[in-house]
Formats: C-alpha cells, sequence, structure tokens
C-alpha cells in the first residue's frame, strides 16, 4: 500500500514550540508511525511543486493523508479539484483535525465544515460510539487526551455515514471526532485531534487509529460500476 503524507508545514516553520515537538514536521513524525512491512510511505508539502500532488504522485497514492491549518487557501483550486477526481476514483483520505477548514475536505463535503474552538489546555476523552467498527480495532472503551484544543458542536458536516468517536471536553462540549464518508469510488475519515502544539501526535493510541484508518479508506479491488445506457441482459419479451 502507498500511502502519501501532505502537511503545510507552516507552523514548524514559525512557532518554536511545533518546531521542537515535530522536528520532522508534523509529516514525518505521523509517516514515521504509518511505515511498516507492508505500507511504504512518502511525504509532499505545501511548498513543494504543485503542493506534491502531481498526476504522477496522486496516481500512485492509495491513501492521502493531510494536515492544514493556517494555509488553506493557499492551495490552488486546480490542484484540489485534482485530488478530489482522484476520491472520487477511489483514492481512500484521512483528514485530520484543522483540516476540517481544507479546501478539498469542504469540495467533499459541500457544507461549511465550520464549527466552535477554544485553545485552553483542556482534557479530551474521545469515546468510542461504533466498537465493532475496523478503525477502532484495539481501542478501549475510550482515548484520553490530557491537552488538547476543543472542537465543539455544531460541526456543519452532513451527517455521517458512520460515527465512530464523540468527543467529550472538559469545558462542556461535545464534539463528533471520528467520522467516515463515502464519495463516488472514495473512503474519507474524518480525524479529529492533533493540535500542532501537543504531543497528540506521540500518542500510541491515536497512531493506531489512523494506522487503522489508513487500512480502511484504502480502495478495494471491486469491479468498476458502468454507467449510461445499458444493454439488456435478457432478451425481453414483447408483452402482450
Ligand atoms: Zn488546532
Amino acid at each position: 500500500m502507498n500511502v502519501l503524507v501532505w502537511n503545510e508545514n507552516r507552523h514548524e516553520q514559525t512557532n518554536q514550540v511545533v518546531a521542537d515537538l515535530y522536528p520532522e514536521g508534523i509529516h514525518g513524525t505521523i509517516a514515521s508511525f504509518l511505515k511498516s512491512d507492508d505500507v511504504t510511505v512518502r511525504t509532499v508539502t505545501l511548498d513543494d511543486e504543485e503542493h506534491g500532488l502531481t498526476e504522477e504522485v496522486l496516481n500512485e497514492t492509495d491513501v492521502l493523508v493531510w494536515w492544514g491549518h493556517q494555509a488553506h487557501d493557499e492551495v490552488e483550486d486546480e490542484i484540489v479539484e485534482r485530488v478530489k477526481q482522484q476520491v472520487l476514483e477511489g483514492m481512500g483520505v484521512v483528514v485530520l483535525h484543522s483540516s476540517h477548514f481544507s479546501k478539498i475536505f469542504k469540495s467533499l463535503m459541500g457544507t461549511s465544515c465550520d464549527l466552535k474552538w477554544r485553545e485552553a489546555d483542556e482534557k479530551e476523552r474521545l469515546w468510542v460510539v461504533d466498537p465493532s467498527h475496523p478503525i477502532v480495532e484495539g481501542i478501549g472503551e475510550y482515548i484520553e487526551l490530557e491537552k488538547e484544543e476543543m472542537y465543539g458542536e455544531h460541526f456543519d458536516v452532513p451527517p455521517p455515514d458512520e460515527l465512530i468517536f464523540m468527543s467529550w471536553f472538559e469545558g462542556g462540549e461535545v464534539f463528533r471526532s471520528g467520522m467516515t464518508y463515502r464519495r463516488g469510488k472514495g473512503k474519507i475519515f474524518y480525524f479529529r485531534p492533533g493540535h500542532e502544539t501537543y504531543p497528540t501526535y506521540y500518542n500510541p493510541e491515536v497512531q493506531k487509529v489512523i494506522r487503522n484508518g489508513v487500512k480502511w479508506v484504502k480502495s478495494t479491488d471491486n469491479t468498476t460500476p458502468k454507467y449510461g445506457n445499458a444493454k439488456p441482459l435478457e432478451t425481453i419479451s414483447e408483452k402482450e
């Protein structure tokens, strides 16, 4: 399986806390826990030519993992469209944290994707609400993060195909933290945690969920559906 980790990689250049936390960039940390004998991982960033998302690279990608925050607007519309076509044709995508506002996620959802937020070092408890789902294999009743940014409802997205995590925050809000969608032949997993100033991507359970998510969104090799005018499979008898 070929995984491509995309990161805007801007906080790492301008914020010392983030640079110290993620010396290889958030993409580097994510890549390091996704790599395995059967998973090849490449990383690309916003400042790469064509944001690292050339036709050639995308054609070789089974699953794209996306982390963006402050520079969503700098992603070229033409490239967003290219990524979207790949998703519709079956490329899986894992959308992390503040990428809820990325152009690609908004385009796939068709809604504002807006939400409530607050940075106050709050405890987050992500409750598993779909315990039989493959994305939560190996996870207990909940994941607890000592400090995270709060995201609160209402989250303006379409009703998901599957709701997997529901977060509770110390300040009282709740949030749908893990959701899946299908668009065309592609599968999408949105997973909330991962604010850049917290060590969230070093949490073994968060890592496990992202690994499971990558596996789950990978497309299956089913027969390509056929559309348009169709010849009958049987002789249609004339009705009297
Ligand atoms: Zn954040």
